[in-house]
């Protein structure tokens, strides 16, 4: 799943092999073998940020003063439930708006 980001992005195009390095042939159109999008992904944040989310958002800038799901409803990828503070992908709001607004004390996106 994708979401249309704030700001440009370079085209990539699918090469027909799973873009986590394994080399498995993939169908056209797609990046990765099935759930290897996710391997990858912690791989990176594993290589690059000693797999800690909180060091991957300290290298873009962001924190506890700077929040990152804020950044992305202000981008308009994400958006703001209209009853409580959750925030989320469009299809995490309708869920969550779905299960109605019982005070949850952890929401997770
Ligand atoms: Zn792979
Ligand atoms: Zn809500």
């Amino acid at each position: 799943m994708t979401t249309k980001p704030g700001k440009p992005l370079p085209h990539l195009t699918p090469t027909g092999t799973c873009w986590c390095g394994c080399a498995k042939k993939v169908g056209a159109g797609s990046f990765f073998a099935p759930g290897h999008d996710k391997v990858a992904e912690a791989a990176l944040l594993a290589a690059e940020y000693g797999s800690s989310v909180a060091q991957l958002l300290h290298a873009h800038g962001y924190g506890p003063g700077h929040s990152v799901s804020a950044r992305a409803v202000a981008e308009g990828v994400w958006r703001k439930c209209p009853s409580c503070a959750y925030v989320g992908a469009p299809a995490s709001i309708a869920n969550h708006t779905k299960r109605g607004h019982a005070p949850a004390p952890t929401e997770q996106v």
